[in-house]
């Protein structure tokens, strides 16, 4: 994939950039592992004051570094600026919390004593250079949410970004420069997937994030692997959305057009399938179909959009396809399963609600990049869980109920990373983020997630 901005509203070029060359990632390797060996010995406060610099840079930016967003990849300008803020408030967060939640720990005295030691601290180290292989769906929160952590703990990072966002990815770089830490300590690579493997293979670089596609994931994980580097997968997800008869199921049904159509459908954590007991099904069916109708589907920047056009032509076609396997499989479309009329600039694609799902289709478990619904009718609570669980995915759930037993069973039964009750899936920097089976392992943001890129360390004084 060339390396470019491409604005997906309009399908327009706006700038191309030559990936860097090897000499050049080599030098900027090497430059994150020297300021590794600077960051490692200052503190907590020291790297805090930082942060907060970026933070209060970042909102100045918001403006610009929202349509910078829009125009790369296409998601509604509020939602851009809303992004551009969870970021700057994430990095607050860690920049107050780090200090603690890296503390040493200091192990029982009956142990140390057991040990024969006087002394026994376990102490919080960071890794070193970290890469970090990120996808253009929420081009900013991907990466912060890795960085803040990943530098509150003393550690650097290379970024590689995907190809369609070279803007965002160029704008970080120059955002860290600017706040004032040391030159290398966030560095962009501007480099294609290929490239990715010999980055990872250098023994300077100690271990990688991914977030993007299973595909991705596996590639990248398979060389770490082979090199005996930690990495952290946060990848795709097909997240239910159970609507039990005892729920509000006119808050479920609006609140499930956000869930399913935020950043125009295009989140890991949105909820992609709808999982709906047959004694409200068909109320829940007619109010969201409603709403998913009523959406406006258009230009991004826009204040009035609900709904942009998909990041890119590819993702449009790979939509389209899933689609297209469902109907021909016997898929029921309540409303959208079409490009809207009108001139077709641009990767628009209206919301779209399917029902009649059968297991035969693609889409009962692959994951729908785009304003695509799938709602299915189950029986009962067993059946509502075995649907939910019928996924090779597990990034998070939600479920809707106030009977005090479903809410209990699912709570133990559903197999995600999260279960929401009563409300859609949101990231919050203090909850642990991340999924179970093919969405990945490890986990982002909270105490977990910073410690991820640290190495538990035994100190023994004897
Ligand atoms: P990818 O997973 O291909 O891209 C994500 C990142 O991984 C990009 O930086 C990409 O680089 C890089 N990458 C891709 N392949 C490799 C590889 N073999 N080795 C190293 N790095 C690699 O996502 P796509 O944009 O192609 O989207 C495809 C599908 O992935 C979507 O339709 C969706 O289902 C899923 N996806 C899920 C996301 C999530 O948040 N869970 C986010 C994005 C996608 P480059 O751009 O240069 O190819």
């Amino acid at each position: 994939m060339p390396i470019a901005t491409v604005n997906p509203a309009t399908g327009e070029t706006l700038g191309t950039f030559d990936p860097m060359e090897p000499g050049e990632v080599e030098q900027r390797i090497a430059l994150a592992r020297e300021a590794f060996t600077g960051q490692r010995v200052t503190g907590f406060a020291d790297r805090a004051r930082l942060m907060l610099r970026t933070a209060d840079l970042l909102d100045e930016d918001s403006e610009h570094i929202a349509r910078t967003m829009t125009t790369e990849m296409g998601k509604p300008l509020a939602q851009a600026r809303a992004e551009a803020a969870k970021c700057a408030r994430t990095m607050r967060w860690y920049a107050a919390r780090a200090g603690e939640l890296l503390a040493d720990e200091h192990p029982a005295p009956t142990d140390v004593a057991d040990s024969g030691a006087a002394r026994v601290v376990v102490r919080y180290r960071p890794v070193g250079v970290v890469l970090a292989v990120m996808p253009w769906n929420f081009p900013l929160w991907q990466v912060v949410r890795f960085a803040a952590p990943a530098l509150m703990a003393g550690n650097t990072a290379l970024l590689k970004h995907a190809s369609n966002v070279p803007r965002t990815a160029l704008y970080l770089e120059e955002l860290f420069r600017r706040a004032g830490w040391p030159a290398g300590c966030f560095q962009t690579l501007l480099i294609g997937a290929g490239a990715v493997e010999a980055v990872l293979r250098d023994p300077r670089v100690a271990a990688a994030t991914l977030t993007g596609s299973e595909a991705a994931g596996r590639a990248v994980a398979a060389v770490a692997g082979d090199e005996v580097k930690k990495t952290v997968l946060e990848l795709g997800g097909s997240d239910p959305f159970v609507v039990l008869p005892s729920a509000d199921i006119g808050r479920a049904a609006d609140t499930a057009v956000t869930a399913r159509v935020q950043n125009n459908g295009q989140s890991c954590i949105a909820a992609k399938r709808f999982i709906v007991h047959t004694d409200v099904h068909d109320a829940f069916c007619e109010r969201f179909t409603a709403r998913m109708r009523e959406l406006v589907v258009g230009d991004p920047l826009d204040e009035n959009t609900d709904v942009g056009p998909v990041a890119t032509e590819q993702g449009r076609a790979d939509l389209e396809a899933l689609v297209a396997d469902a109907l021909a499989l016997g898929a029921r479309a309540l409303c959208g399963a079409a490009r809207p009329a009108g001139p077709d600039r641009g990767w628009f694609y209206e919301p779209t609600v399917l029902t009649d799902i059968g297991p035969a289709m693609r889409i009962h478990r692959e994951e729908t990049f785009g304003p695509v619904a799938t709602v299915y009718r189950a029986t009962d609570l067993d059946q509502a869980i075995a649907l939910a669980n019928d996924t090779p995915f597990g990034l998070s759930s939600s479920v809707w109920t106030r009977d005090e037993r479903e809410t209990a069973r699912c709570a133990r039964e559903i197999e995600a990373g999260g279960v929401f009750f009563n409300g859609m899936t949101a990231s919050h920097p203090a909850f642990p983020f991340g999924g179970v089976k093919r969405s990945g392992y490890g986990r982002e943001l909270s105490g977990h997630g910073i410690r991820e890129f640290c190495e538990v360390t035994t100190l023994w004084y004897g």
